[in-house]
């Protein structure tokens, strides 16, 4: 589904115009979960379902000095496990999610995490976004996350009317560049998180609300939108 009153060029350019004004605000975007390995990435997005990425940045440090590689991972007692991630929620359900991980990538890839998003989604609860999440940050392949705030924003932005995850993704990545992809996910991401709420979005004090077909939705009222931002998060250092 598309807009129907705009040309595919028209919609193009202004969808890239929009991509510039949010990485003007937002050019630190970044994949907010800590990592070092793809091992690590993965795992820790998997343990971000339902949760922040702040609560699971605070687990696994923890959690990768016990199991340092897939094969610790597969062979780890689920009790254990559990104490570690308790705080995440949902603890038992990823407990055995990250030792099926592990078992499947010791049983099939060696222990290591595969770099294609055709192997990625065959292993046990990885799905399109995650597998995006590890190419994107941690193998440096483009890829579009289409999380609750990417879907939410690309609709107001009217980028897309799509509510299924991968229609979105086909949509939008038509829309952009390849390379712009995975810094386009984490921009949507942020925006999402700090300006474009769910329940509120700070209108009155967003980069794109002169093109936006949804300005309005939210606060209009420059002072009191600016009190809705969250910037909870710093930008790190160097940004
Ligand atoms: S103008 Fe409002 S609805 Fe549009 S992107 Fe900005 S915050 Fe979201």
């Amino acid at each position: 589904m598309s807009t129907p009153s705009q040309s595919p060029l028209a919609r193009k350019r202004r969808a890239r115009r929009g991509y510039r004004l949010l990485h003007e605000r937002y050019p630190y975007a970044h994949c907010e979960l800590d990592f070092e390995t793809p091992l690590q990435l993965l795992v820790a997005t998997i343990l971000s379902a339902q949760t922040t990425d702040v609560g699971v940045n605070k687990v696994t440090p923890t959690l990768f000095a016990r199991y340092p590689t897939a094969a610790d991972l597969a062979a780890a007692q689920p009790a254990e496990m559990e104490e570690i991630l308790r705080p995440t929620g949902f603890y038992r359900a990823k407990t055995r999610s990250v030792i099926g991980l592990g078992q499947a990538l010791v049983a099939d890839h060696d222990g290591e995490v595969p770099g294609t998003l055709a192997e990625l989604v065959r292993l046990p609860g990885v799905g399109r976004k995650t597998a995006n999440v590890v190419l994107g940050n941690a193998f440096g392949v483009p890829g579009i996350t289409v999380d609750t705030h990417f879907g939410r924003v690309a609709r107001r932005l009217g980028w897309t009317e799509e509510t299924d995850p991968v229609e979105v993704e086909r949509e939008v990545g038509e829309l952009f560049e390849r390379r712009d992809w995975t810094m386009l996910s984490h921009v949507l991401i942020f925006h999402g998180r700090r300006t474009c709420h769910a329940r509120r979005p700070a209108c009155g004090a967003c980069p794109v609300a002169a093109i936006c077909p949804s300005y309005g939705d939210g606060e209009t009222d420059p002072d009191k939108a600016a009190r809705l931002l969250k910037f909870e998060l710093a930008p790190t250092a160097g940004s």
